[in-house]
């Protein structure tokens, strides 16, 4: 399918380029000492992922370790309530760990394991990224380094009990603002003295080049499945397909798989409080073009030009920026990137529970809130929802702020 000027037919032979271009977007921002490390894994990376022992280990791992495939649920009772449109979720709720994070996170640790190395590093913000690290680290039987702040690790008790159970060491920062930002510095320190031992791990299609087309790639599985259940459930493809943005991960993944299709794809950020700036993260909305974390996008810079804070009801969104290709189809036209807030949110939230007895993760139920509101727009059709996880984590949260409702 040609597309403004993209033959995606060939796509994924041509985005990225060789230095990690989508468009203008992406390529690697770093220290000298990085750049021999991030050359190192994309060569390893470039061999590894045509070995055929490799493509299978994976395969295997991923069908007999995280449950994959995951199902596609018709969300009958929501559909028939809101009108003549069908809704569908693709459930990454039930792949291992609750979260669709796995999905990269077993193929990192499974390169780490192919090139050689002992430990796996990488930073976290609410935890889920280390814990699905660290579930990896158990499994292949490497040293795992998760960095996080201060402050997140008093917030996120539950989830740092959780990489500690599964072996992981959890290094507190205590340097800045001690969130996310400072965790991921840190990381990123401690993994260029390391590296020849170690492999940093990112979290989603972020980072400098190899990063976001290896997540991306890992995480395609999502979209290449969905694609063939749907059809195989209907007959034909989705009208819609829709996934909720932070870094980027499981959307590129789900999107991979209807790229190529005449098939519109949403990209949903959150617009938490409202449009001012730090009440939100929806970076490809109001964000403006800059390097940060050794890549160039878009994102929300504060006066000076640093990363702008950021808010949402979904902890796992908030960042100042998305990874490059959302940056690059979002200007293409070919994905559609808009908002919802916290209310719409937290309605979706409960009306999945209530419906259909799926609590969604409130990263998901963005995504859903969406897919909501397209489904009371449009007349007829098909709507395919990522539900990127499970909502165990946020019911503590929602209750305490929200209520039940
Ligand atoms: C981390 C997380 C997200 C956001 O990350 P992306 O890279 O944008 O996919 C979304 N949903 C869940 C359940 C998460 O844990």
């Amino acid at each position: 399918m040609n597309f403004n000027g993209i033959d995606f037919d060939t796509y994924f032979k041509h985005y990225p380029d060789e230095n990690g271009y989508f468009g203008k977007y992406g390529g690697a921002y770093i220290s000298d000492d990085l750049k021999q490390a991030m050359a190192e894994i994309t060569e390893a990376y470039f061999t590894i992922c045509k070995s055929s022992k490799f493509i299978s280990e994976l395969r295997r791992i991923r069908k007999d370790f995280q449950g994959r495939p995951t199902p596609i649920s018709y969300l009958e009772r929501l559909s028939g309530k809101l009108g003549n449109v069908q809704l569908y979720v693709k459930r990454e709720d039930l792949n291992h760990s609750g979260a669709h994070k796995l999905n990269h996170c077993m193929g990192e640790a499974l390169l780490a394991k192919y090139m050689g190395k002992k430990k796996v590093i990488a930073e976290t913000g609410a935890g889920q990224h280390g814990v699905a690290l660290a579930t990896a680290a158990a499994y292949f039987g490497l040293e795992c380094d998760i960095y996080m702040g201060s402050v997140d690790i008093k917030k996120q008790a539950p989830n740092v009990a959780r990489m500690k159970i599964l072996g992981a060491n959890v290094v507190e920062v205590t340097h800045g603002l001690a969130t996310l930002k400072e965790a991921v510095d840190a990381a990123f320190e401690a993994y260029a003295h390391e590296y020849k031992d170690a492999i940093y791990c990112i979290g989603s299609v972020l980072g400098p080049h190899p990063f976001p087309m290896m997540v991306r790639d890992f995480q395609s599985v999502v979209g290449i499945e969905a694609r063939e259940q749907f059809v195989g459930m209907t007959g034909e493809l989705p009208d819609a397909v829709v996934a909720c943005v932070g870094g980027g991960s499981n959307a590129a993944g789900m999107f991979a798989g209807f790229l190529n299709d005449p098939v519109d794809l949403y990209g949903v950020e959150p617009l938490g409080k409202g449009p001012t700036l730090g009440d939100h993260a929806a970076s490809l909305k109001y964000g403006t073009e800059g390097i940060m974390h050794g890549f160039n996008s878009i994102m929300l810079k504060d006066e000076n030009g640093e990363p702008a804070p950021v808010y949402s009801v979904a902890s796992g969104l908030d960042y100042p920026s998305s990874g490059p290709e959302h940056a690059f189809l979002r200007d293409l036209g070919r994905v559609k990137y808009d908002v919802v807030d916290d209310e719409e949110t937290i309605d979706a939230f409960f009306t999945l529970s209530r419906l259909e007895g799926i609590i969604p993760a409130i990263e998901s139920a963005h995504a859903l809130a969406y897919g909501m509101k397209l489904a009371k727009q449009l007349s007829k059709g098909s709507v395919l929802i990522n539900l990127s996880g499970r909502g165990d984590k946020d019911m503590d949260y929602i209750i305490q702020q929200y209520g039940i409702r």
